[in-house]
């Protein structure tokens, strides 16, 4: 079967890089799924989760934004800051989210506002893939109810 070289970096780190079967991620304009001999591709992202499903198993990271470029067999995500499950410090992202909860509260300028509400968006982007790596070890989370693996997004 034919897969996809998916690698996603970061300015001071790889990430991710392996062999998988299905790219999704967060595009401007909703979730993209890529799979293979996809036509080339060049995208900006929004944050959001990645999901790559390998030997039909999913797995979900959390990124901040950034791009995607498509090309042939590979995908190249560049981008802003993206981490595995494991990787998510659950209790700073909520505190992050408290922050820009506080921040959206105020009557602050319009770019202000802006700024909180895609910390905001990080900070559930992260939320989310930390609650679905919990509901897989104990069957509780957003993942749970849905068929196995979820979907790709929400
Ligand atoms: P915070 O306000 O908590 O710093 P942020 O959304 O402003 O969050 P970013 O600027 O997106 O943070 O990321 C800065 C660095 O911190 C990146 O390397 C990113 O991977 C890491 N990072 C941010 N939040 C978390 C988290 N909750 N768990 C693990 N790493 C995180």
């Amino acid at each position: 079967m034919p897969t996809i070289h998916l690698e996603i970096i970061t300015a001071e780190r790889r990430v991710f890089a392996d062999d998988v079967d299905i790219v999704v991620a967060p595009g401007m304009e909703g979730q993209l799924g890529i799979l293979p001999r996809h036509a080339p591709l060049m995208t900006a992202l929004q944050p959001g989760e990645i999901m790559y499903r390998k030997n039909g198993e999913p797995t979900y990271l959390a990124v901040t934004g950034g791009f995607m470029e498509v090309m042939g067999d590979r995908v190249t995500i560049l981008a802003d800051a993206a981490e595995r499950s494991d990787e998510i410090d659950e209790a700073r992202a909520l505190a992050a989210v408290e922050r820009a909860k506080q921040q959206l509260s105020r009557r602050d300028s319009y770019l202000q506002l802006q700024e909180a509400s895609v910390a905001m968006r990080r900070a559930q982007a992260r939320l989310h893939v930390a609650q679905r790596r919990r509901s897989r070890t104990t069957g509780m989370g957003p993942g749970s109810g849905g068929a196995p693996g979820g979907g790709a997004g929400h």
